[in-house]
C-alpha cells in the first residue's frame, strides 16, 4: 500500500482523526481531511483513474478553498498487486477498505472462461457491498441511439452477492459436477445431461430485503414515485419470484403506510409515498425503450441488473458516461460501470466520465455536495461544447477529440463554485 506522492511528511501520519466512521446511529461522520484508498485498475485504469483523481482534487479545492481535502492512499488489486505481491486480491487491501469505510476503484480484468474468478466479485462478496447502485440520466449533448435519452432517469439498485452471478459453479466432468449431477439424479429425481456443467442460483430472503429495502429508502429519500422489483418469476419461481414475494413483504413490513401499489393509485403519486411494481425482466428491457419516463428506481438480482444496466447505459450513450457505487452497511466502493477495455490501455485516450461521475457520488455520499455539483455542472459544459473523447466524438459530427487527460483538463477549466 502507498500513499499519494503530493503529500508532505507531516500529511503522510495518518491519525485516527482522519478517519471515516460510521456512527452508532448509522450515519457516515466525514473529517474534513479524510483518507480515502484507491485501486488504480487494470488496463484503461491507471488513465481513467489519473483523470478522475485530479479532477476530484481541482473540485474540492476550488469549492473548500482548502478546507477539505482527501489523503489519497493506494492499494493493490488485479494485475499490479498480482505482480508485486502474487496475490490478486490482498488481504491487506480488503482490510483497508473495512479501516477507511469509503473507497474508489478502477476497472479490473477477468479472464473468460478459465483463469482467476472475479475480483471485483470478490471484493464485493468478502466486503458484503450488496447493493450494486448505477444512476443512469442522460448528459445533454452525449450522442444516444435514443430518439429522447432525456426521458431515460433511473437509479438500479442491483443486488450483488448471490444468484447464479455469484460463481458458485463446477466444470463440466470435474468431480463436484458429476457429485451433485449424481445427487439430483439419485435424491431429487431430475435428470441432467452427463457431462454437463453445474452452475448454482442461491437467492436468500435476507438478501433481498436488505437490497429491496434500500432503494425503497433511496426512493423515498429523493421524493422519486417509484420501486419496480425486476425478476423473472414467471420462470424461476422459488428465486426470482421469491425476489419478487420478498421485495413486496419488506416494502409492507419497513415502510407501511409510506408504500402504494400500482393497483391503487391513480396519475399521481402522492408526496411521501413511493409506488412499488414489479415487472418480468424481458417485459422491463422493452419498457426501458419504450415508456422510460415511467420508471424511476428499479431493485433487481444479480445477473438482471448487469443486463440492464448496461443495456440502460447505452440508451443514454455508453458505458463511458455511466457511474456506480458498491455499497454495504458498514463500507461503500466506487466504481465505473465499464470494464477494462484493454484494447486502450495506455493510450490516454478512454472516456474517463464514468470514474468521474463515480467520484461525484462518492462525494455526494460524504456529503461534500458542492464539490459533486460543480463537476457535474463542469462535465456537462464541456459535453456539450463539444469536448469529448474518441468513444462519443466518433458518433458527433462537430465534436473536438480530446485525449482522456485533456478531456479531465477541459473539466477542471470548466469548474465554476455552484451557489448552493
Ligand atoms: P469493457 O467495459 O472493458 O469494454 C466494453 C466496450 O466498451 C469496449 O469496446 C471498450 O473498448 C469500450 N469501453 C469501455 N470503457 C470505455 C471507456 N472508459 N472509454 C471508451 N470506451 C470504453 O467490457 P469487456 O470488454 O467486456 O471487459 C474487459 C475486461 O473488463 C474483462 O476482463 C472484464 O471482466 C472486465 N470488467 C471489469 C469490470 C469492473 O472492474 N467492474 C466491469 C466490467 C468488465
Amino acid at each position: 500500500m502507498k500513499e499519494g506522492k503530493d503529500m508532505n511528511s507531516e500529511e503522510k501520519l495518518e491519525s485516527e482523526t482522519d478517519r471515516i466512521v460510521i456512527a452508532p446511529d448509522g450515519t457516515l461522520q466525514v473529517p474534513d481531511v479524510p483518507v480515502i484508498p484507491f485501486i488504480e485498475g487494470d488496463g484503461i485504469g491507471p488513465d481513467v483513474w489519473g483523470a478522475t483523481r485530479r479532477v476530484l482534487d481541482a473540485a474540492i479545492g476550488l469549492v473548500y478553498a482548502g478546507r477539505r481535502k482527501i489523503r489519497w492512499m493506494e492499494l493493490l488489486a488485479g494485475g499490479k498487486a498480482h505482480n508485486q505481491t502474487g496475490k490478486p486480491l490482498p488481504d491487506e487491501t480488503l482490510q483497508a477498505i473495512k479501516d477507511h469505510i469509503v473507497a474508489i476503484k478502477g476497472p479490473l480484468t477477468t479472464p473468460v472462461g478459465a483463469g482467476m474468478r472475479s475480483v471485483n466479485v470478490a471484493l464485493r462478496q468478502k466486503l458484503d457491498l450488496y447493493a450494486c447502485v448505477r444512476p443512469v440520466r442522460y448528459i445533454k449533448g452525449v450522442p444516444s441511439p435514443m430518439k429522447h435519452p432525456e426521458r431515460v432517469n433511473m437509479v438500479l439498485f442491483r443486488e450483488n452477492t448471490e444468484d447464479v452471478y455469484a460463481g458458485i459453479e463446477w466444470e463440466s466432468e470435474s468431480p463436484e459436477a458429476h457429485t451433485i449431477i449424481a445427487f439430483l439424479k439419485d435424491r431429487m429425481g431430475v435428470d441432467i445431461a452427463p457431462g454437463s456443467a453445474i452452475g448454482i442460483k442461491p437467492m436468500s430472503r435476507a438478501a433481498t430485503k436488505r437490497l429491496v429495502a434500500r432503494a425503497i429508502k433511496y426512493a423515498l429519500d429523493q421524493g422519486l414515485p417509484s420501486v419496480t422489483l425486476v425478476h423473472k418469476g414467471n420462470i424461476m419461481k422459488y428465486t426470482e419470484g421469491a425476489f419478487m414475494k420478498w421485495g413486496y413483504e419488506v416494502a409492507r413490513e419497513r415502510f407501511g403506510d409510506r408504500i402504494l401499489l400500482e393497483s391503487n393509485i391513480g396519475l399521481e403519486v402522492p408526496r411521501g409515498k413511493v409506488v412499488i411494481k414489479d415487472r418480468i425482466t424481458d417485459m422491463m428491457f422493452q419498457q426501458a425503450l419504450l415508456r422510460p419516463e415511467t420508471y424511476h428506481v428499479l431493485a433487481t438480482p444479480n445477473l438482471n441488473g448487469d443486463y440492464l444496466s448496461d443495456a440502460l447505459s447505452a440508451q443514454v450513450g455508453g458505458l463511458g458516461v455511466a457511474p456506480g457505487a458498491n455499497l454495504g452497511d458498514n463500507c461503500a466502493v466506487f466504481e465505473a460501470t465499464h470494464g477494462s477495455a484493454p484494447k486502450y490501455a495506455g493510450q490516454d485516450k478512454a472516456n474517463p466520465a464514468s470514474l468521474i461521475l463515480s467520484g461525484v457520488m462518492m462525494l455526494e455520499y460524504l456529503g461534500w455536495k458542492e464539490a459533486a455539483k460543480a463537476i457535474e455542472q463542469a462535465i456537462q459544459k464541456t459535453i456539450s461544447e463539444g469536448l469529448v473523447t474518441f468513444d462519443l466524438a466518433r458518433n458527433m459530427p462537430d465534436a473536438r477529440e480530446l485525449k482522456c487527460s485533456e478531456f479531465a483538463e477541459a473539466v477542471i477549466d470548466r469548474l465554476v463554485k455552484p451557489q448552493c
